[in-house]
Formats: C-alpha cells, structure tokens, sequence
C-alpha cells in the first residue's frame, strides 16, 4: 500500500493528529506528508480511516 497527499491538503493536520506515525506537517509546503514509502501493514486500517476522515479528500491511497 502506497499513499500520497495531494495539493488539496487544507493543512488542518487532522490526519496528523489520527496517525503521527505516517503523517506530519511540512512547513515549507504547508501540507501534510508520508513518512513511508510504503505503508507498513499495522498502520493501513488507521491511513485508511484518514482517508476516509479527511476534508478535502486529499489522501490517495494506491494498493497494491
Ligand atoms: S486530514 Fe487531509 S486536509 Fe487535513 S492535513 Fe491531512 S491530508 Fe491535509
């Protein structure tokens, strides 16, 4: 499972808050990003439930 943050991140950190081991804030982009490359499999079930959470519907997730 891989995972992006689209430029329709609103940088509320909502996801951040949810799941601080696979997302954090950047500064310089003022948006949210992946830690990991790909999604170690204890942590897909809560990126998934950020996906869902998310406002602005700015977290893609691609399966393998
Ligand atoms: S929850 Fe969505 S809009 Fe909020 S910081 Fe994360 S990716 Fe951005």
């Amino acid at each position: 499972m891989k995972v992006k943050v689209t430029e329709n991140c609103m940088g509320d950190r909502r996801c951040n808050d949810l799941c601080p081991e696979v997302f954090e804030y950047n500064e310089d982009e003022l948006k949210s990003r992946v830690k990991f490359e790909e999604i170690p499999g204890e942590y897909q079930a809560i990126v998934r439930q950020a996906a869902e959470e998310c406002g602005a519907q700015a977290i893609i997730i691609e399966d393998d």
